[in-house]
Formats: C-alpha cells, sequence, structure tokens
C-alpha cells in the first residue's frame, strides 16, 4: 500500500529525514515515534505530498512522482499537526473541502459530496456542529472536524500528525477508536505519529522510532517500547509494564525519593 526506499527530506540544505525504509501494508496502522525534532512531521508532510523528498514513495504501487496532484489526494488524505483554519468558515463547508479531489473541472461538488459529508460528520457525532463557525469550537470538537475533513476525502491511507494532542485523556480515546473502527469498516491504513508512547503502542501494529531522521527501531509495540530504547533515545528513565494491548510506557524518576515523600516523617507514622 504505502513504500518507501531511502526516503529523505532536506530543508534548507539540513537533511530533516534520512534513508527511511517503510512499508505499510494496506489496512495496517504504523505509528511513527521518536524525541522532538526528530522528524515525525517532516516526513508525514512529505509522504502527503506538501515537501519534496528524494528516495522513492509508491501508493498502492503506482510512484508518487508520476502521480498528479488529485490522484495523489484521491490516494491519501492527512491531518497535519495544527492546520490552518480557514477564518469564519463553517463546519460543514470545511468538511466538503476534503471532497475537492473528487469533484469535477469547475469544483462544483455534487449530490454525493454533500451526502459524503452529511454522513462523516454524522458518523463523527458532530451534526450538530455543522453551521457553527470553527473558531467557536472547542479544541476536542476541532480536532473531530479535522478528522472529518480527512475522511470526506476517502482516500485509503490516512496520515495522522499527532492527532490527538489537544485532547484530554478521554477524547483522545474516542479519537483513536474512532479511527480503528474506521480502519477495521473501511480497510482503511493509517501512518500516524504520537507523543505518548503508551497510547502509541496500544493502537499502532507496529511502530517505527525516529532519531536524527533516521529510524533507530522498528518492530511490534513490544519490540520497540522497551526500557532499554526509550532511555537511549528520550533520555528519559522509564518504566514499560506488560499490558492487554502493548506496552505500558511509565516515566520514572531516576533515584531514590528524598525528605518527606519518603514516608518517614515522624508526624506521619502510626
Ligand atoms: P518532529 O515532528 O519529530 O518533532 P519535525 O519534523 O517537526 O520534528 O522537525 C524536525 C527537524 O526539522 C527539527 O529540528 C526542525 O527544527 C527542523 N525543521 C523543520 N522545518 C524546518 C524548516 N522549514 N527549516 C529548517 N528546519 C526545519
Ligand atoms: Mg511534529
Amino acid at each position: 500500500m504505502l513504500r518507501l526506499g531511502q526516503f529523505t527530506v532536506d530543508i534548507d540544505g539540513h537533511r530533516i529525514v534520512d534513508g527511511v525504509d517503510l512499508v505499510v501494508p494496506a489496512g495496517e496502522w504504523v505509528t511513527v515515534i521518536g524525541p522532538n525534532g526528530a522528524g515525525k512531521s517532516t516526513l508525514l508532510r512529505a509522504v502527503g505530498g506538501e515537501l519534496p523528498f528524494t528516495g522513492v514513495l509508491e501508493l498502492d504501487g503506482v510512484r508518487a512522482h508520476d502521480l498528479r496532484r488529485r490522484d495523489r489526494a484521491l490516494r491519501v488524505a492527512s491531518v497535519a499537526q495544527n492546520p490552518v483554519v480557514p477564518a469564519g468558515m463553517a463546519v460543514f463547508d470545511y468538511v466538503l473541502l476534503g471532497r475537492t479531489p473528487h469533484m469535477g473541472f469547475l469544483g462544483r461538488e455534487s449530490t454525493a459530496d454533500l451526502a459524503v459529508t452529511t454522513e462523516v460528520l454524522t458518523r463523527l457525532d458532530l451534526e450538530r456542529f455543522a453551521r457553527r463557525t470553527l473558531a467557536t469550537l472547542s479544541g476536542g470538537e476541532r480536532q473531530r472536524v479535522f478528522l472529518a475533513r480527512a475522511l470526506a476525502q476517502e482516500a485509503p491511507l490516512l496520515l495522522l500528525d499527532e492527532p490527538t494532542s489537544a485532547l484530554d485523556i478521554g477524547h483522545q480515546q474516542e479519537v483513536l477508536e474512532l479511527v480503528d473502527e474506521l480502519r477495521r469498516a473501511d480497510g482503511l491504513t493509517v501512518l500516524a505519529t504520537m507523543h505518548d508512547l503508551a497510547v502509541a503502542g496500544e493502537y499502532a501494529d507496529r511502530l517505527v522510532l525516529l532519531d536524527g531522521g533516521r529510524t533507530v527501531a522498528a518492530g511490534t509495540p513490544a519490540e520497540v517500547l522497551t526500557e532499554e530504547i526509550i532511555g537511549r533515545h528520550y533520555r528519559a528513565t522509564v518504566r514499560v509494564f506488560p499490558g492487554a494491548h502493548g506496552p505500558l510506557v511509565v516515566p520514572a524518576r531516576p533515584g531514590p525519593r528524598s525528605g518527606l515523600d519518603q514516608g518517614n516523617h515522624p508526624n506521619l507514622g502510626p
């Protein structure tokens, strides 16, 4: 479905993504993790067609370089880390923008485009916001609208750059469960980036760890999320516990506890 071969992105003479090899079969969910500045967003933006790259990018066996903009948009939909929101635009019209690659020469929406937009809004529980402007929504509601626009595009590959970073733990789960449900129902392929390692491990089939633009680890969540690998690349001390859907990564402050926290303060004793 998606194949990257020695995929490389240079910005202003700096190598930001450096020779990444990756295959994401249809229907699989792969999440790219890595410390701040590792190149995760740059990788996704280049796959999404927003940045030039060198190397190989194949979508369904077709080289991306050979695809016209519109044909590429029919294959890949993305949700950026910080999408630019057109001021004053209503939610319905914003989600309808996702239909652009399906529209004809004159760019006029068809009945089918309106129907798909309505259906996606319903599916994401956003109908009641259809006439509201994006600026009036909460962070979580807006995040669902961004996802709705990408889903309205009906592309088989979905790129999600930290789709839940603005969300509290409940809305985070809601959005990720929804993406997983859509993946199972529609056979979507998902390439995401995620900040929270435990959450990344719970939702992805495979993880790719980037550091300095290079793949430094790849495999199942259990293979990648180890205390040793996380310690080395994030310079963090963590504990990893087995969980039902993947390893649970918990930050663990190095060194012993001190002072009152030791639990042996005379006034707090039994
Ligand atoms: P991540 O998403 O993993 O945090 P990014 O892909 O956003 O990382 O950025 C990777 C590196 O590329 C960072 O060091 C960032 O400063 C650099 N970078 C991103 N965009 C530009 C740009 N337009 N010009 C120069 N450097 C950039
Ligand atoms: Mg990023």
